[in-house]
């Protein structure tokens, strides 16, 4: 139950947080709402996932409910003046290689949404679109998915539009580095203790961290002795290298009205690749084809997989081993002249998996007055409109029965087992880094 005196202190300004808050303040609007979050809203590099360049947006979904969610926000993307500008509409080309196509197919008609979207037999669909994917991989492909309703969005300035947004609406926005979650006597976690030794106090406490949840509930279990806060199998953050070229002029009238392409497997062959049109500057992105945890000794005898520990989440810092990785998914997709493309820009992505790939949206039950809503497990972006208000409905105790428990923070053995999930990361790191030189004898 919410009351007049509740104060929500969101950790994280990524589009968990971010939604949340924009959905308290219509729902709550009296209630006092901060976001926390280590960089600035406005800064010019941030380590949240959902900062980028652009993410797809798509309801293409083998699973029901995260179709019909997806819907809910496409239809604010097309709609509400605060989104619609970041949305494009190009459609979406997906090589598929098992029943997706008909799953998803099937569950626009459920669903009762008509739209654009049909499954093409191989040949007929790589002469669509000036034959842009005719040079893509098909190796034991049955047939593609093409939706024109889908599409992308420019995610980073998105982000800062609605952050702005609600921060001109009355939401308190701190930047600090939280160190560690804070209690009271009871054991109730009554909000954070920064870097700089700051207390900030909420009688909500939503965590929406990311790739770093993982790691901050482990010190802050470790500083309290409150076993039950770590995260254990539940999270483990991972990350994705994507790269950029910049397209000269006569690849960019080819590439110009693309779809968003992937390249689907199943979870014995690896994640699904993706590739994104060009952005106003012309510069096309994909991601790579390896999903690598990043498992390291948070505190003695303690292993959690989470970002490097440099400010910046080392996003930067791209080794050889994963450009090449970048370099096979573009091959993936547009053939061997990729071969000579050179990347404008490499990055390394963070996000929080889950083993199934649902969310965590829910209670703590390890403390009260805490909360989890986060873990978007390479998927969570297209969400951003409407994902704050099932993580409200949580709050306020009126969450559907069904998302109740296929978000919950206590999992049941099938929903920590990521055997059929090809996203759930399956690399480490360290294997990904280039081998250090051979010293001269
Ligand atoms: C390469 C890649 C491609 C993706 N592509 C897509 C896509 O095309 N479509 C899609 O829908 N989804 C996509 N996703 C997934 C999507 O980006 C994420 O699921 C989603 O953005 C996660 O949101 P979040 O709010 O949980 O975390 P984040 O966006 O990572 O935000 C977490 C925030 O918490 C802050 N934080 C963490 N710890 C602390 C601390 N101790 N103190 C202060 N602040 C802290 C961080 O600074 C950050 O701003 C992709 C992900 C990756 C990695």
């Amino acid at each position: 139950m919410t009351t007049s005196e509740d104060s929500y202190l969101i950790l994280g300004a990524g589009i968990f947080g971010v939604s949340t808050a924009y959905h308290l303040l219509q729902s709550h609007p009296t209630a006092s709402i901060t976001l926390i979050d280590r960089d600035a809203f406005d800064a010019d590099s941030r380590v949240a996932a959902s900062w980028d360049w652009n993410k797809v947006v798509r309801a293409d979904y083998a699973d029901i409910t995260y179709c019909r969610l997806a819907l809910e926000a496409q239809d604010i993307f097309n709609n509400d003046p605060l989104w619609q500008p970041y949305f494009h509409e190009t459609g979406v080309y997906w090589v598929c290689r098992d029943e997706y196509a008909q799953d998803v197919v099937g569950n626009y008609k459920k669903l009762g949404r008509k739209a654009e979207i049909a499954a093409h037999p191989l040949d007929e669909a790589k002469r669509m679109y000036g034959g842009l994917f005719e040079q893509a991989d098909y190796t034991d492909a049955r047939e593609v998915l093409v939706n024109r309703t889908s599409g992308w969005a420019a995610a980073g300035d998105c982000l800062r539009a609605v952050t702005r947004w609600i921060i001109e609406r009355g939401v308190k926005y701190v930047q600090a580095d939280v160190e560690r979650l804070a209690f009271d006597g009871e054991g109730s976690c009554v909000g954070v203790r920064t870097k700089t030794g700051e207390e900030i106090r909420g009688s909500k406490v939503i965590l929406s961290t990311g790739a770093f949840t993982a790691k901050l509930l482990e010190v802050s279990a470790a500083a309290t002795g409150k076993e039950h806060l770590r995260a254990g199998p539940r999270i483990v953050a991972g990350g994705i290298a994507t790269g950029m070229v910049t397209l000269d002029e006569t690849s960019y009238e080819k590439f110009a009205k693309m779809p968003v392409g992937f390249q689907g497997y199943s979870a014995d062959k690896g994640p699904f690749l993706g590739t994104l049109p060009p952005t106003p500057e012309k510069q096309l992105k994909w991601w790579g084809r390896t999903i690598f945890s990043n498992t390291q000794e948070v505190l003695p005898g303690r292993f959690v997989s989470a970002p490097p520990t440099d400010q910046d989440y080392a996003q930067w810092k791209v080794s050889k081993k994963l450009e090449d990785d970048v370099r096979y998914s573009a091959r993936m997709f547009y053939g061997a002249p990729t071969a000579t493309w050179k990347f404008e820009k490499l990055r390394i992505c963070w996000d929080a998996f889950t083993p199934t790939g649902d969310f965590i949206i829910s209670p703590h039950s390890g403390a009260k007055g805490l909360y989890v809503a986060t873990c978007g497990s390479f998927h969570g972006f297209k969400f951003f409109p409407v994902v704050g208000k099932y993580v409200v409905q949580m709050l306020d105790g009126t969450l559907d029965a069904d998302l109740k428990h296929k978000w919950a923070w206590d999992r049941t053995a099938e929903q920590l087992d990521s055997t059929v999930n090809p996203e759930f990361p399956r690399s480490e790191m360290s294997d990904m880094l280039d081998a250090a030189p051979m010293a001269k004898l």
